[in-house]
């Protein structure tokens, strides 16, 4: 991704809404069909069709390469994991990220979702990792600084003595995927640049149960624990407007589809 912040105007905020919206949608539809013997190329193809038929396209088939629609990052599978023929198991959890691309901008999000029953330590991961993404969307406002963001993510991450992982961070999103700047997930507060109104990022803790460090997998994409302990990872496209920051993605009807499962 290049340095330059391309801030966004009402328009195209707009129009991110639209892509983040199916994103949304996406996820809560693949979030209908997690139940153990599917498999990750399954929820792939339950995606791609979808964001066709919203008349977008996947953002993340071939971005430099990547071959699906989806990334499927299983147990101790942080990120970028490749669907494939793994069948997913009671007891399992699925880190689901999608992103989407319409009329030229993009949306980005991503859930991990529980397969069938869940040990309470994974539960808690669970937890923990979604609220600290909150606490992250909490500091994102007009006024105040990156490093407000991370340390809010990090320090609540670390106080359940999670390992917060720093290979991986959040981004800049609209005309492409990735752009500036980086929204990492630990850091100082009061660090970093000035949060404006026009900024519309990606924030996406990866939070391991064990130990921060990460590998990647010889398939040049999946990245994972390195200690083999599970990780989760939540991801929300936000605009920073003057109060409170606006969510463009949802987890409304995931977490309706959750509940009706559980
Ligand atoms: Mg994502
Ligand atoms: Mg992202």
């Amino acid at each position: 991704m290049g340095s330059t912040i391309y801030y966004k105007t009402e328009s195209d905020i707009e129009k991110i809404r639209e892509s983040s919206l199916i994103v949304s949608k996406t996820l809560a539809e693949v979030g209908k069909s997690i139940k153990p013997g599917i498999t990750t190329a399954d929820l792939d193809k339950i995606a791609e069709s979808y964001i066709l038929s919203q008349g977008a396209k996947p953002a993340f088939k071939g971005y430099k390469g990547f071959p699906a629609t989806l990334c499927v990052s299983v147990n101790a599978q942080v990120v970028h994991g490749i669907p494939g023929n793994y069948a997913l198991k009671e007891g399992d959890i699925v880190s689901v990220d999608c992103g989407v691309v319409k009329d030229g901008y993009y949306g980005d999000s991503a859930y991990t979702f529980r397969v069938g029953k869940i040990s309470e330590e994974l539960a808690n991961l669970l937890k923990v990792t979604k609220e600290s993404l909150y606490k992250g969307i909490n500091e994102a406002k007009e006024g105040n600084r990156m490093g407000d963001i991370s340390s809010a993510i990090g320090g609540y991450a670390e106080e359940h003595k999670y390992g917060v992982v720093r290979e991986l961070v959040g981004h800049g999103i609209g005309r492409h995927l990735h752009e500036a700047p980086d929204v990492p997930n630990y850091g100082k507060k009061g660090n970093g640049i000035k949060l404006q109104r026009g900024l519309v990022i990606a924030i996406e803790p990866m939070i391991n149960m064990g130990k921060k460090e990460v590998k990647q997998e010889n398939d040049g994409w999946t990245i994972t624990a390195k200690d083999g302990k599970p990780s989760a990872h939540f991801e929300h496209t936000v605009a920073i407007g003057s109060g409170k920051a606006e969510l463009l993605t949802s987890f409304e009807e995931i977490e309706k589809v959750e509940a009706a499962q559980f």
